[in-house]
């Protein structure tokens, strides 16, 4: 019986100064950077049916940055929480953190929070942010 040997193998991206995306797997784009560390003079390199003057890589890049370029260059952007908004979208975020807090904790910020001084207060509204965040899975990043 004849196994399949298909492996799904990992893809990078060679992005180029004009924007264009050459996908390949990343094995063979990593034998492509070790050529291009300590390069003095251009060259081209052939990839497939593809000539590349080296002079015009911008890079080597993972899927995961390619899909945040990409993103970018859509107008997208990402906002102190760490969720991706379209271009004409504005941020709700800090509207939907209190919404989401009023819905979990509704009345701890004044029965636990009553006798504590300002600075305490905050240092617990803070932690109870955290929390929150955690939760909703978003970071700051
Ligand atoms: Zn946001």
């Amino acid at each position: 019986m004849n196994q399949r040997k298909e492996i799904s193998k990992s893809l990078k991206c060679l992005l180029l100064k004009n924007g264009i995306e050459i996908w390949k797997e990343s094995e063979r784009l990593e034998a492509l950077k070790n050529s291009l560390i300590n390069l003095q003079n251009h060259f081209f390199v052939v990839i497939d049916e593809d000539e590349i003057n080296t002079a015009e890589i911008a890079g080597i890049f993972s899927a995961k940055t390619m899909a945040e370029y990409t993103k970018r260059k859509n107008g997208e952007f990402k906002c102190v929480y760490g969720k991706w908004h379209g271009k004409f979208e504005k941020c709700y975020c800090d509207e939907t953190e209190i919404k989401e807090y009023r819905k979990i904790k509704p009345s701890v910020p004044d029965t636990q929070t009553k006798n504590l001084s300002p600075n305490d207060k905050e240092k617990v509204f803070e932690e109870m942010r955290e929390n929150l965040k955690k939760k909703l899975g978003w970071n700051n990043s």
